[in-house]
């Protein structure tokens, strides 16, 4: 099959990767010709150009620019585009992107791979990103269930864990578990620093272990995909922030009341609850 992809970065890059190992056609576009010719040296894509000519030729082009510009990217894309091209999307929110692309292109299915790590760009693309991960397709009412069919297809070969859920679930889900930790992480970092002893604050960061390298991955990552899920998810992530800010209060109480039982009654909670999220998922590489 003759893939294109648009925006050859960490997640471009490596759906590029794993793809033409699997004996597909690349065909990349970027904006930068550096990044097209890291791309070919790299062994990302076939053909690479800053031209969307060049997808003429493309039976599915993923579209893996920052959220903002996949609708833009689309609409650019469109006199390029043999009829029949299915077009998807990998953008961390869902429900904004299908508004603005299903009605330019009835060929389009959404999709949002949960893997990903803390860096970006072209050298930060990695193969086997996707394997073993949730993917997560949003098919809407008018979305043509063979094109559907496709990308799942695609989307399994990568050894990804195929779900498909309504744009709007999609989102409510992610604010949850990637979009809230981002913040959640930003926050631990952001109060660490206001130590006001600078011996003290020099310790905490000599001291700084896995706990918190765990703790603080998603708040020290790529700024550009928190504002990114603040900005077009800002309905549910403000729900889940209020939660977690009340949760937070709770467990400040139990701390000032010395309620020492309370407190591990709620960690015995959050132990055993854990697993309801990972499984046996190796989280290492989630967003
Ligand atoms: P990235 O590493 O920064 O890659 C994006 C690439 O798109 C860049 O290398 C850039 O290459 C190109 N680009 C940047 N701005 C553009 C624009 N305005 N128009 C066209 N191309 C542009 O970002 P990423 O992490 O791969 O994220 C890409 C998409 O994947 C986003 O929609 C994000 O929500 C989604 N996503 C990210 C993760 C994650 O953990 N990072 C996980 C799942 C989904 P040039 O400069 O050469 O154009």
């Amino acid at each position: 099959m003759n893939i294109g992809i648009v925006g050859l970065g960490l997640i471009g890059g490596s759906l590029g990767l794993d793809l033409r190992r699997l004996g597909h056609q690349i065909l990349g576009v970027s904006r930068q010709e550096l990044t097209c010719q890291l791309a070919r040296e790299r062994g990302v894509v076939d053909e690479a150009s800053i031209n969307l000519t060049l997808l003429a030729a493309a039976d599915v082009v993923f579209i893996c620019t920052p959220v903002a510009a996949i609708a833009p990217t689309v609409q650019q894309l469109i006199p390029h585009l043999s009829p029949e091209a299915i077009i998807t999307d990998v953008g961390s929110v869902k429900a904004v992107v299908i508004d603005a692309v299903a009605p330019l292109w009835h060929n389009f299915v959404g999709g949002h791979p949960m893997a990903g790590n803390e860096y970006s760009g072209i050298e930060a693309a990695v193969s086997g990103l996707f394997a073993g991960n949730p993917y997560v397709l949003t098919p809407v009412d008018t979305t043509p269930p063979a094109s559907v069919k496709t990308v799942e297809q695609i989307v399994r070969s990568l050894a990804a864990k195929v779900y498909f859920c309504h744009p709007q679930e999609h989102d409510q889900a992610v604010a949850w578990i990637s979009h809230l930790p981002v913040m959640v992480s930003a926050s631990l970092i952001d109060a660490c620093m206001t130590e006001t002893d600078p011996e003290v604050l020099d310790l905490v960061q000599q001291f700084a272990s896995s706990g918190f390298r765990d703790t603080s991955r998603v708040g020290g990552g790529n700024p550009e995909l928190g504002v990114m899920m603040a900005r077009y998810n800002r309905e549910f992530l403000r729900r889940s922030l209020l939660s977690y800010r009340q949760s937070l209060d709770q467990l400040m109480e139990l701390v000032e009341q010395e309620n020492w039982q309370g407190l591990e009654k709620r960690l015995q909670q959050t132990q055993s609850q854990r697993s309801q999220f990972l499984g046996m998922r190796d989280e290492g590489l989630m967003i």
